[in-house]
């Protein structure tokens, strides 16, 4: 399976910060499809139309960072999974760790958010993830089984859904988890998919957390590691680069 390398550009860039930066990456991926790299970005709602036409036959597709949990009517500020999918984009990011402890998100509300993504025919990347003092009383396991458990809909198959592995304590704090340590969390998290899911094998499982271009070879590389939810190295053309241009290498 080719590995996805997501970006996830958060609530950064100013318009013209955004238009650099596409343009960047446009003229410096390669035109045809990579045989190893599927490329996503995830830009805030605001650019997704601009974003979308801009990367249109190009071989990066493009996501939103969060969907409404309802289909439309009065949910002032909300936008629906319809709208985004309407828009061109291919992806949702959903449940990430600042939506789950900045935005009070449980699995039930995930859930019901990556119904209405498979709803639109988007694909949502379900983010799940222990923290700092979760893994140090060693119950990362239990709380990444219960998320996966929790927040993935019955309608989740490996076509339509991708997980994201991100320790909360990995995200944006320049402290990855080794290889060893996501190896051994994909690993569970691939036996707790074929718990709910028939094709579990299939499916894309990403690890998100501090990873650039140093790390990506030897994390990528590693079993069950399928793509990367990348943040701040995301934000600018090389370094978002570099981390497919250390896949090749790993590969060999
Ligand atoms: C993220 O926000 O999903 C993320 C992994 O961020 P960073 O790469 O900056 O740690």
């Amino acid at each position: 399976m080719k590995k996805l390398i997501a970006g996830n550009w958060k609530m950064n860039l100013s318009r013209e910060e955004v238009n650099q930066l596409a343009y960047d990456l446009m003229t410096n991926i390669s035109p045809e499809p990579g045989p190893r790299v599927e490329w996503l970005v995830c830009p805030p709602f605001l650019y997704l139309d601009r974003m979308t036409k801009f990367f249109a036959d190009s071989p990066v597709a493009v996501g939103a960072q969060d969907c409404s949990a309802h289909d439309n009517g009065a949910h002032t500020g909300d936008i629906s999974a319809r709208m985004i999918a309407e828009m061109g984009a291919r992806y949702v990011i959903l449940g990430h760790s600042e939506r789950r402890h900045g935005h009070g998100e449980v699995d039930e509300t995930v859930n019901r958010k990556a119904r209405r993504a498979h709803e639109a025919g988007l694909i949502p990347i379900i983010c799940v993830g222990e923290t700092e003092s979760e893994r140090a009383q060693g119950r990362e396991k239990e709380i990444v089984g219960r998320q996966i458990m929790d927040s993935l809909p019955s309608s989740a198959n490996s076509a339509n859904t991708v997980i994201a592995y991100e320790p909360v304590w990995a995200i944006g704090t320049g402290k990855n988890a080794t290889p060893e340590d996501a190896g051994a969390m994909h690993a569970f998290i691939r036996e707790a998919l074929a718990a709910r899911i028939k094709d579990a094998a299939h499916m894309r499982i990403l690890y998100g957390g501090s990873m650039n271009a140093d790390n990506a070879g030897a994390l990528l590389a590693t079993a069950h590691v399928d793509g990367g939810l990348i943040g701040g190295a995301s934000l600018k053309a090389e370094s978002f680069l570099a981390i497919g241009r250390s896949l090749k290498e790993a590969d060999g």
